[in-house]
């Protein structure tokens, strides 16, 4: 069968191309508002479409693209769809030692960067190997857009295979050297199409959704969670370049989808003008990419009268487990990730592979057509990755309950074992979270030449608390076996996070590897 993701969610706009697709939201925008129509949305992947077409490129030929976020740096990533290639986002955060390794790596025919780092990145670039360098601004100015103008806005979707790559995502890196989840566009549709359903999208016959999008584009989160939902539905995004909480919380009454990563949530309640009447006409807020404090799903709940629908997935499987969305099908629950979603498979396994009964705590491991088919030119890390049976061991510890909603307890590489026991991080986050005057805190296992490795606690303090290592540590002992409890706790004013809010304990494991040695 033939296959365009592009296709696919074009089929989805609305009859009236007219309408607006995209508003461009920001604090301070100039009036009349920045808008972009669906037809906009479909000249200009075309225009871009054909300049990757005159390109003459070779068939899988890879497009990297490293811009801040803007609505024409989406257009960018649906004309690589459009034109057959595959994208290949990178995170704005990355220096040149990074973005050397990955442009060495993927071998991209074609990058994309910001006119400021045209300089250092061409000069890599070209080093690599790769042909055409052009630059993408966030103020609609730049080479690829200069270059665009003179191509037709009229293109042929180019049609693929189902199991064809349609973009290569490098994963976050928060343990190791970042590998490249090969996604295809059958990948990125079924799961698209799973989440249409799963979270009941309005079409445009049902009266459209408008989505606030405020996440960066360089991750699954904001390029297919957020992206594809809405372009699917032919729902309406007003899009913000960066996350700013009081923008967002002024323009919530016109919207009815927030998708967020839990330091989003985070924020917007610290925002004073995130109310209740704000949040008037909504009906869905999703978070996911790292762990949502159950502290701020219950605030949430209070503050606005919804509950936060968490969900669970990653660069190499897209979207994997959902709390229910229609409340015929349950409730959500806090601290959970909900239940896999239709078509795909969840399982918890022991060391040996057996599954584990309910409530035992194992590795996760997943099938289903949303899986990636490998690590980009790594068949032997693909292999390990994968069971024999061909399923993917995701890497993160999770249990089941009784009613099937999954609950991660961390990832494999994170769980400490000291004298001989496991220990799950989040099992003493959870705890220490919730004693006074601790705003949140991260356990890791340094090494200790007794125990292999002792449990240890990093702690951000609530505004206006200074809570003593020694009283944390004892009011623990009172509640949980000993071997759990850290044995140095520290506090500090803030944990080291990557772009979607996940806390890099490599660094923490790092700062500490030498607590303990003589
Ligand atoms: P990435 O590939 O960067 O999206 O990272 C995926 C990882 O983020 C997963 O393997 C999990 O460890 C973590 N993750 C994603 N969503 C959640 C969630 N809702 N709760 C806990 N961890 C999550």
């Amino acid at each position: 069968m033939q296959h365009n993701l592009f296709s696919a969610l074009r089929a989805g706009w609305p009859a009236d191309l007219d309408a607006t697709a995209i508003e461009c939201a920001d604090a301070g925008v100039q009036h009349p508002a920045l808008l972009y129509t669906w037809r906009d949305l479909d000249r200009s992947t075309a225009m871009l479409a054909n300049l990757l077409a005159a390109l003459g490129l070779p068939d899988g030929a890879r497009v990297a693209v490293q811009t801040e976020k803007s609505v024409e740096a989406l257009l960018l990533y649906l004309a690589v769809l459009r034109a057959g290639l595959v994208y290949l986002p990178l995170n704005t955060a990355y220096q040149a030692a990074e973005i050397e390794y990955f442009i060495g790596n993927a071998e991209p025919s074609v990058v994309v960067c910001s006119g400021k780092n045209f300089g250092w990145v061409s000069k890599l670039a070209f080093k690599a190997g790769t042909a055409h360098v052009f630059t993408l601004n966030d103020d609609r100015t730049g080479s690829l857009l200069q270059r665009a103008a003179h191509h037709s806005a009229e293109h042929m979707p180019v049609q693929r295979a189902a199991g064809d790559m349609a973009a290569i995502l490098y994963t976050s890196g928060t343990t190791g050297r970042s590998k490249g989840a090969m996604l295809s566009h059958a990948n990125l549709l079924s799961n698209a199409r799973v989440l249409q359903q799963a979270w009941g999208w309005r079409t445009p016959a049902e009266g459209s959704d408008v989505l606030i999008h405020a996440l960066p584009i360089f991750h699954v989160h904001g390029l297919f969670v957020a992206s594809h939902g809405a372009l699917l539905n032919g729902s309406k995004m007003l899009w913000f370049s960066k996350f700013d909480p009081k923008a967002v919380a002024a323009r919530l009454p016109e919207a009815t989808v927030f998708m967020g990563v839990p330091t989003l949530y985070v924020r917007l309640l610290a925002e004073g003008t995130f109310t209740r009447e704000a949040c008037r006409n909504m009906r869905l807020f999703v978070s996911g990419s790292a762990p949502l404090l159950i502290e701020t799903f219950d605030d949430f709940r209070a503050r606005t009268g919804h509950t936060i629908l968490e969900r669970y997935g990653m660069s190499e499987t897209v979207m994997l487990t959902s709390n229910p969305h229609a409340a015929t099908d349950g409730e959500r629950r806090g601290g959970t990730v909900g239940r896999p979603l239709p078509g795909v498979g969840v399982r918890v396994v022991n060391d040996a592979g057996a599954a584990c009964a309910t409530g035992n705590i194992g590795g996760v491991e997943v099938t289903g057509p949303n899986v990636f088919a490998g690590y980009w030119r790594m068949p032997e890390k693909t292999a390990e990755e994968f069971t024999a049976d061909g399923w993917f061991k995701t890497g993160d510890v999770g249990r089941f309950d009784a009613q099937g909603y999954l609950t991660i307890v961390g990832r494999s590489k994170d769980l400490v074992i000291t004298g001989g026991y496991n220990v799950y991080p989040a099992e003493i986050e959870g705890l220490l979270n919730e004693l006074p005057g601790v705003q949140e805190s991260a356990v890791i296992g340094v090494p200790h030449a007794d125990f292999g490795e002792a449990v240890v606690a990093v702690v951000v303090a609530r505004a206006g608390s200074v809570p003593e290592a020694s009283e944390l540590i004892a009011l623990l002992k009172a509640r949980i076996a000993n071997f759990k409890v850290p044995k140095q706790v520290f506090v500090v004013a803030e944990l080291p996070r990557n772009a979607m809010g996940k806390v890099l304990k490599n660094v923490l494991r790092d700062a500490h590897k030498g607590l303990f040695d003589g």
